[in-house]
């Protein structure tokens, strides 16, 4: 398998160990990616920055934690005995079970003896002459292999805002995706959460139960969705093994990769009344049904978004005491659906408890971090415990991080000053063998995801098959495909949010650029397997 020797071509000492291929990440993505890569019989090796497996769901362990996507379609799908094995217990699944269900996959696959754990990887660089990728990992160990996928995940660089004084704070302080694995005590204390995203609308109602006192540090208000969360039945739980080929298909066919699908309705076409009983019929749902099973011109049509954005106001005011608290929870300055809709579970209810209270930063800016707490431009706040809420540097900041250099010395960074540049989100022209496993697109992470690293290996197999060296897009197919990825954009209320993820403009400095590939699963799908169909047209195959 692996063939550790000396190298004359890396710079540095020490050995390098020499791959086939090599992966960094072992979530989701990572994880299937290496047992694919294996099954075709390469020597693969995979890094992972954490101490285990798992990925998001290794890392946000905060109180609250679990996914929006509805359990049985959040499962890997390819194998037939993990989908008859693995019971979920609830339909929304939380982290403890996420991360369970990774390590049985690895321990089931045996995919831990090809993973390293503890081992970040700080560089990338393309040996143009060898057609090698040479990287380094953060303790100085070394590898080199012909094909590098970077399966870093989409949500995994953390932000923390640059506070002034941060590291003056004399409490406690968490970023909650990098939470403690031991349980951390909250009795009594004050508390302050900076944030008020998805991960926020998770985490406050859960330890405002716990806390001494609670203050929540908001930008901008989301329109939060109850979750309806429950348990699964044995019944339930048959029929789903029963039916794993059926609702496979069928997230294989919706916009989204879940099972919702949006109503082929105009929304201002249909009769008020009519109108508002969907919208209370959706409401009533569990999960992502009010988004994405709703009128489909909801992502198009700005007054048909604001129809539906009134009546979520209203389901807000509706179950917050204090008006005023409820205003300021209430989000007017972006459509509905133009940041990520957060799922809830008691969220409203927790500002109707006497130990929370909401400070509007928008009002009354961050000023510092000070050793006993967060001083506002209005007024200073002792607390205990600071937690970091802020999410993350989305999409581009693993691979940013990462000092990658391809073909002529060309760093990612730079290429990326302005916004990302691929084609099809797979590769990046200059960057020869460097796949990205990523699933940047507004779909069902793991549906999604499992069709992208199926094209990865289905290319990584045809360029050894063809006795081939090395592949990458040419850079007008990838200038091309920017174009067409922004034109699409263009027309959603996608890039409509002052501050999203989605579009960069969540961090301060990060160029503004379309980061979710915006087109529906199918059709993206579809333009992957055109290419491949077609002897992987717009691709440089040498
Ligand atoms: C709180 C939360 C809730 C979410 N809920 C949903 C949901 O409901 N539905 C959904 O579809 N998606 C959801 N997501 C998105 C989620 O990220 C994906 O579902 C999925 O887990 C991503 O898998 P991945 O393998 O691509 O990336 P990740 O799970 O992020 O794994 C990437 C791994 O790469 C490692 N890594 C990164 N850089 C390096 C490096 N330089 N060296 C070594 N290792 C490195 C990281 O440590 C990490 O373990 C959620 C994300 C978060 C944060």
């Amino acid at each position: 398998m692996a063939n550790t020797q000396q190298s004359t071509t890396a710079s540095g000492p020490g050995p390098v160990e020499q791959f086939d291929a090599m992966v960094i990440g072992a979530g989701v993505a990572g994880l299937y990616q290496l047992y694919r890569l294996r099954e075709l019989g390469l020597a693969v090796r995979c890094y992972e920055d954490g101490s285990d497996v798992g990925g998001t769901w290794y890392w946000n362990r905060y109180p609250g934690c679990r996914f929006d996507s509805e359990s049985e379609t959040y499962g890997y799908s390819w194998s037939k005995e993990l989908l008859q094995e693995w019971d979920w217990k609830e339909h929304y699944s939380g982290q403890p079970e996420n991360e369970r269900y990774l390590n049985y996959v690895a321990d089931k696959f045996d995919l831990r003896k090809d993973i390293q754990c503890n081992a970040r990887v700080t560089s990338a660089v393309y040996d143009e002459q060898a057609n090698r990728w040479d990287i380094q990992l953060e303790s100085g160990q070394r590898a080199r292999a012909q094909f590098l996928i970077a399966a870093v995940g989409l949500l995994s660089a953390r932000y923390t805002p640059p506070f002034e004084g941060v590291e003056s704070f004399q409490g406690e302080s968490f970023h909650t995706s990098c939470w403690p694995k031991e349980k951390v005590d909250f009795t009594g204390k004050r508390v302050a959460v900076i944030g008020a995203g998805a991960t926020a609308v998770q985490l406050i109602p859960e330890i405002a139960k716990e806390v001494g006192h609670l203050t929540v540090f908001q930008r901008t208000p989301n329109y939060c969705a109850p979750c309806r969360n429950s348990f699964v039945t044995p019944e339930t739980q048959r029929q789903w093994k029963a039916t794993y080929p059926e609702i496979h298909k069928r997230c294989r066919e919706t916009t989204v990769g879940l099972m919702h699908e949006f109503d082929r309705r105009k929304t201002l076409e249909v009769p008020k009344e009519e109108r508002l009983a969907f919208y209370e019929e959706l409401w009533a749902q569990p999960g992502f049904t009010k988004w994405l099973s709703n009128f489909h011109d909801l992502m198009t049509n700005a007054e048909a978004n604001e129809d539906f954005a009134e009546f979520v106001r209203n389901k807000i005011r509706a179950r917050v005491k204090d008006p005023m608290v409820a205003e300021k929870l209430v989000p007017k300055d972006h459509p509905f659906g133009s940041k990520r809709i957060p799922l809830e579970t008691n969220y409203y209810e927790a500002y109707n408890r006497d130990n929370v209270l909401l400070v509007d930063v928008r009002e009354a800016p961050i000023e510092r971090i000070t050793p006993t707490g967060i001083k506002t431009t209005e007024k200073e706040y002792a607390f205990d415990v600071i937690i970091y809420a802020t999410g993350f540097d989305a999409v581009t900041g693993a691979l940013t991080r990462i000092d990658i250099r391809g073909a002529g010395g060309q760093t990612i960074k730079d290429k990326w000053a302005n916004g990302p540049r691929n084609y099809l989100g797979l590769q990046t022209a200059g960057f020869p063998n460097f796949f990205m496993a990523i699933n940047a697109a507004f779909c069902n992470y793991t549906v999604c995801a499992e069709s992208i690293v199926e094209w990865i290996t289905d290319c990584i197999r045809y360029v050894r098959e063809q006795g081939l060296r090395r592949i990458a897009p040419t850079p007008e197919v990838e200038a091309a495909w920017m174009e067409y990825i922004n034109k699409v954009a263009a027309g959603s209320i996608f890039t409509q949010a002052k501050s999203a993820w989605f579009m960069g403009t969540n961090i301060p400095g990060k160029p503004r650029a379309v980061l979710l590939n915006p087109l529906p699963a199918p059709a993206y799908r579809a333009k992957c397997a055109e290419a491949a169909a077609k002897g992987y047209e717009g691709f440089v195959l040498q």
